[in-house]
């Protein structure tokens, strides 16, 4: 099951708090859910299982508070989603110089699972992408399988403030059909740019993918980057201050695979998006943003994720270079000192 739970779905229910930017992103709930624009994945199969219907918004602000439209309950796989929190912790276990030397951050115009690698230096071209997370997920410090995956999850758990865990039905359905994944490890090994544990990795790097998270979950994941790397809602720090920025800049120029350019021009907001119908959004500082919709466009972004994003960057004039009147002032809207 992609799903394991079925929760009521009206923000009522939520600790939503009532405000015009809670009115505002009913308003967007409301004018997207009627998109049925693309397709669920289904090139891993348990994903083909995912309802079209399903779709939710969540933002958190650093000092913590929620506001919510739709289904943030539900959930779903983090998928690619992932990758940027397993290179903040690639980061932190060997520092910037050596994680440089075995995965680049140039963005690539190839798809997300493309075979391929940088012709001179053999590194896969940025963390986001498949080959390049597969080698950032080599780096992750343990010994052995178990321990570290349990690092990962204690570092996501971090992140979200609750228990995270796999779903194991989408793991073993990736797991058995993914032999792209492996063909593109197997080249990395090839060139010595991953370890001999390659197996043992790309079993890490399926269920990092698996791990269940909502968009609330989310949101506060994004909220934690957006607040330096601090968890608004725990206090607990998930990334070393040192490291916000380089995740924050792959996601930027990377995070919605080969759409990352038109994103920097559209939304001008560090990003990344799963084939589970995940996007999670940062506006440093001030957001993080969760979306969940299974509907995916052909490079595997979620279709209505990408319309909220670029919404919310417009209305409130939070492109990275924005100079212009926004149509609405964001600190009004979320109460006058709490940004
Ligand atoms: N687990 C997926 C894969 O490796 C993640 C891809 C994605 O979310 N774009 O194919």
């Amino acid at each position: 099951m992609v799903d394991n739970q079925d929760l009521n779905s009206s923000p009522s229910s939520t600790s939503t708090i009532a405000s015009p930017f809670y009115n505002y992103l009913q308003e967007l709930y409301e004018r997207y859910q009627c998109l049925d624009d693309g397709t669920v994945a289904n090139y891993i199969p348990e994903l083909a299982l995912a309802n079209p219907q399903w779709f939710g918004i969540c933002v958190v602000i650093p000092k913590g508070k929620f506001f919510q439209a739709g289904e943030c309950q539900r959930l779903f796989t983090i998928q690619s989603i992932s990758k940027a929190f397993i290179y903040g912790m690639a980061l932190e276990d060997h520092g910037r110089d050596y994680v440089n030397c075995k995965v680049s951050v140039e963005p690539t115009v190839e798809e997300f699972n493309s075979i391929v690698l940088d012709e001179k230096t053999n590194r896969p071209y940025n963390p986001m992408v498949n080959a390049g997370a597969i080698a950032t997920t080599d780096l992750i410090k343990g010994n052995g399988a178990t321990e570290r995956l349990k690092r990962i999850l204690h570092v996501f758990r971090l992140y979200t403030g609750r228990d995270l865990d796999i779903n194991v039905p989408v793991f073993l359905s990736e797991r058995s059909t993914n032999n792209r994944n492996r063909a593109i490890a197997y080249l990395m090994l090839n060139f010595g740019m991953v370890t001999e544990r390659i197996e043992e990795t790309l079993d890490l790097y399926f269920q990092q993918c698996s791990i269940m998270i909502n968009a609330r979950d989310l949101a506060v994941m994004t909220a934690t980057l957006a607040n330096g790397g601090i968890n608004p809602i725990t206090g607990e720090r998930a990334l070393d201050e040192r490291y916000v920025q380089d995740v924050l800049s792959v996601m930027l120029t990377c995070g919605m695979y080969n759409y990352s350019g038109e994103w920097v021009y559209r939304v001008g907001i560090p990003a990344k998006s799963g084939v589970g119908g995940g996007i999670g959004a940062i506006v440093p500082g001030k957001l993080g943003i969760g979306t969940f919709s299974p509907l995916l466009d052909t490079r595997g972004n979620s279709v209505r994720g990408m319309k909220v994003c670029e919404d919310i960057a417009q209305d409130f004039g939070l492109h990275l270079f924005n100079v212009a009147q926004p149509k609405y002032n964001l600190q009004d809207w979320i109460e006058p000192n709490e940004l």
